[in-house]
C-alpha cells in the first residue's frame, strides 16, 4: 500500500510545523480586505484542505487563534507572527493554509482569484509585467524558512 503524499509546512521561526495530505481541495488567491490586513500583503494565497487532512506536528501550543469575525478564526505563531491557518463556519469541513508556508516542490498552483472585486486598488492586476528586482539582504533565512 502506498502512503498518501503529503506536504510539510511551518511558520517563519519553525516552532509551528504541520503536514497536509495531497491533493488539497483547491488553491486560490484571496483578495479580501480581511486577509490583506491580517497578513500585511496585497493578497493571500490559500490552500483549502479537508480539516482531517492537516496535522499539526509541533507547536500547537504556540499557535494563537484570533476570531477575526463571527464566523472565522485565524491562527498565527505567537513567536514569529506568521499567519498560517484560517477556519470559518462557512466551510466547516475545511481548513485553509497559506501556500507560502508550505515547503518544497509540491507543485500546487493557484487556480483562481477569490474576492476579485475587493482587490487592492494599488496592486497592478492588469496583467502588465512589472520589472523584477533582486536586492540583497532584505531578510535572512529563518530556521523554518528553508525548503525541506
Ligand atoms: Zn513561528
Ligand atoms: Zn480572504
Amino acid at each position: 500500500m502506498t502512503a498518501q503524499p503529503t506536504v510539510a509546512g511551518s511558520c517563519l521561526c519553525g516552532a509551528v510545523r504541520f503536514r497536509g495530505a495531497l491533493p488539497p481541495k483547491w488553491v486560490a488567491h484571496c483578495h479580501c480586505s480581511m486577509c490583506r490586513r491580517a497578513h500585511g500583503a496585497g493578497f493571500v494565497t490559500w490552500v483549502g484542505f479537508d480539516r482531517a487532512a492537516v496535522t499539526i506536528e509541533s507547536g500547537s501550543e504556540t499557535l494563537t487563534r484570533y476570531a477575526s469575525s463571527a464566523q472565522a478564526t485565524r491562527s498565527f505563531c505567537s513567536r514569529c507572527g506568521s499567519m498560517i491557518f484560517f477556519e470559518s463556519g462557512h466551510w466547516p469541513d475545511e481548513i485553509h493554509v497559506t501556500l507560502a508556508n508550505l515547503h518544497g516542490s509540491h507543485g500546487l498552483v493557484p487556480q483562481a482569484h477569490a474576492y476579485w472585486s475587493s482587490r487592492a486598488s494599488w496592486a497592478d492586476w492588469s496583467g502588465t509585467e512589472l520589472p523584477t528586482v533582486d536586492p540583497p539582504d532584505h531578510d535572512t533565512d529563518a530556521q523554518g524558512g528553508s525548503d525541506a
